[in-house]
């Protein structure tokens, strides 16, 4: 009940905005109420008039039965339509809600679960909760129209009335073992297949790499495996439930055999007449359906609590960490930034140690160090991707973590080794950074990222669409077109992690004379893997092990740094 009660608060910050559909959908359930009480009354009337011949009162009651009937209809095709616009209004906030909420989490709680904990939650728990609310609707207001016999039965029958509510108290207790048990078990299948979805997911996006490593059969088994279990979980789960149904249907039975004898029993005892006897009789059936309402009800409540929970962990939860920013604002930085004794692991091994370091507004500066050296951890230090364990970072000498959001990735850009592109058009994914692009800012910018020759010749041109993750595009094309939405993004500081790595010799030399353009304008960091093409940078930090062990310019570090000056030489023998 406490579950339920804090999910229903949950629900309503986002069911608020309909509070005159509300108030409609309940005065409309409060008319059906009122009618479902007069009708069996009025009916169980008619039958009593068969049996006193009285034909007047019974046509009587017949017209004013066929009005109230009318009347249900009517305000039971209103109720369903208001209630359908509640839920549709409210799931499209929760919907919204629940994936913006996701992009907000700290990148340590997205990596810490699988993909399938959100796709699950943002699509087959939503699109449950939905149902269920339908559901909760319909079997409510069945229960709350079928409460009527019972008072018709009351008026009739006091002792058949106090049997009738006793045995209806035998199968909600079996309901609720029978719902609580389905509950707990479904919660379990839910986590398993959260599993299944992450691990589907992963196969289909790793599909290229799973034919070339020719291991098909191997990720096909493993699937099996996952599948296999699922459904095993689903069965048990059906199992249990199809026990519990089988007890409740034997309850109904005996429900039934037992209202006949007590039937009989008062018929003998002349306290009933056979008539009213037939009437609870034929009402009895409708008991049961209560009862059958009743089971889906609290089967429909316990799946509220469970999808509604797994929705509002990831949006309220602790379990769930969000990113969390200061509220200073700087609309454009000027591009300075220091590293202040920073300390930082992604677990308990630290990657950098007491790092510190600091760069100028409009210089060019390049990392360099062997692969695992901490280089695009830095990066991602300095766009706050993760918070640092101790020391401090700034930019334009304010500590980021009082910065907001806008003020550090809207001034930071980093273009990565291997960028994601969207499945969308060339220009959608261009438009992502800037949504007034003019197409002849997008053209500039494709053509100084050496991009604009190759768009041109796609069949659709910009508008070609480029596939999930880029599929389409090679290596080369997808990090052009990163360097081309960063030279619309036009940020202060530009970040290039190994941003020209698969590029031939000649796009290369292209990218690099852009770069360099961009040079004394931006603030500029480059990680590279070949030292050729950072030569010229303003500054090179030589990083080892989480700390910085030489900078200087190229000529200086050949000069004084023997491991750098190795790599060089290996690099020119390689060439
Ligand atoms: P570089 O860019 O110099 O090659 P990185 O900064 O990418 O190095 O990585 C530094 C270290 O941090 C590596 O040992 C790497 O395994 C580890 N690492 C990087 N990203 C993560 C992550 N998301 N979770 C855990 N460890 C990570």
């Amino acid at each position: 009940m406490k579950e339920t009660i804090k999910n229903l608060k949950f629900a309503w910050k986002y069911a608020k905005y309909q509070k005159l559909t509300i108030l409609k959908f309940l005065i409309t359930n409060i008319i059906a109420i009122i009618i479902s009480v007069i009708i069996p009354v009025l009916s169980a009337k008619i039958i009593i008039h068969l049996t006193d011949n009285n034909f007047y009162q019974i046509v009587l009651i017949a017209i004013v039965i066929f009005l109230i009937e009318n009347t249900r209809s009517l305000v039971s095709y209103l109720n369903r339509k208001y209630s359908q616009i509640i839920y549709r209004e409210t799931f499209i906030k929760i919907e919204i809600d629940l994936g913006r909420q996701v992009l907000k989490l700290k990148n340590e709680t997205i990596d810490d679960n699988s993909s399938g904990v959100f796709i699950q939650r943002l699509t087959g728990d939503t699109s449950r909760l939905s149902d269920v609310f339908n559901t909760l609707i319909f079997n409510l207001s069945n229960i709350i129209t079928n409460i009527g016999i019972f008072a018709a039965i009351y008026i009739i029958n006091k002792t058949v009335f106090l049997y009738l509510v006793f045995m209806t108290l035998v199968l909600y207790i079996v309901e609720t073992v029978r719902v609580k048990v389905y509950n707990s078990n479904d919660k379990k299948f839910r986590k398993e297949n959260e599993k299944v979805s992450g691990f589907v997911g992963e196969m289909v996006r790793g599909s290229k790499d799973i034919k070339m490593l020719n291991s098909e059969e191997s990720f096909i088994s493993t699937l099996m495996g996952k599948i296999k279990d699922l459904n095993q979980k689903r069965y048990d789960m059906g199992s249990v439930d199809r026990k519990y149904r089988l007890a409740r249907g034997f309850i109904i039975d005996l429900t039934d055999l037992l209202l006949i004898c007590l039937l009989v029993g008062l018929i003998m005892k002349n306290s009933l007449t056979v008539a009213s006897a037939l009437i609870i009789h034929n009402y009895s059936s409708r008991i049961s359906s209560i009862v059958n309402y009743l089971g889906v009800l609290l089967e429909s409540l316990k799946d509220f609590n469970l999808s509604s929970s797994r929705i509002f962990d990831i949006i309220y939860s602790e379990d769930f960490k969000k990113e969390s920013f200061g509220d200073k604002h700087i609309s454009k930085v000027k591009g300075n930034f220091k590293f202040d004794k920073v300390s930082f692991g992604y677990d308990e091994r630290k990657v950098l140690k007491n790092l510190s370091f600091e760069v100028n507004s409009g210089e060019t500066v390049a990392f360099v160090g062997k692969s695992g050296a901490g280089k695009t951890t830095i990066f991602n230090l300095l766009c706050k991707m993760h918070d640092i364990d101790k020391g401090k970072i700034s930019i334009d000498g304010i500590d980021i973590n009082t910065l907001d959001k806008d003020s550090i990735r809207g001034n930071i850009t980093i273009i990565s080794q291997n960028p994601y592109i969207f499945n969308l058009s060339i220009k959608d994914n261009l438009r992502l950074v800037k949504e007034d692009l003019t197409d002849k800012e997008m053209i500039k910018a494709c053509k100084m990222a050496c991009l604009d020759d190759f768009i041109k010749k796609l069949p659709n041109g910009y508008d070609t669409i480029v596939g999930e993750g880029g599929v389409t595009l090679s290596g080369g094309q997808k990090q052009r077109l990163a360097i081309a939405r960063a030279l619309i993004q036009k940020t202060e500081i530009m970040l290039f992690d190994e941003a020209t790595s698969s590029l031939d010799n000649e796009t290369q030399a292209s990218i690099q004379k852009a770069i360099d353009n961009m040079r004394k304008k931006y603030t500029i960091l480059i990680i590279a893997h070949r030292l050729s093409t950072i030569v010229n940078c303003d500054r090179i930090l030589f990083l080892n092990n989480g700390k910085i062990e030489a900078q200087g310019t190229h000529e200086e570090l050949l000069k004084n740094n023997a491991e750098y000056k190795k790599l060089y030489e290996l690099e020119l023998i390689e060439k």
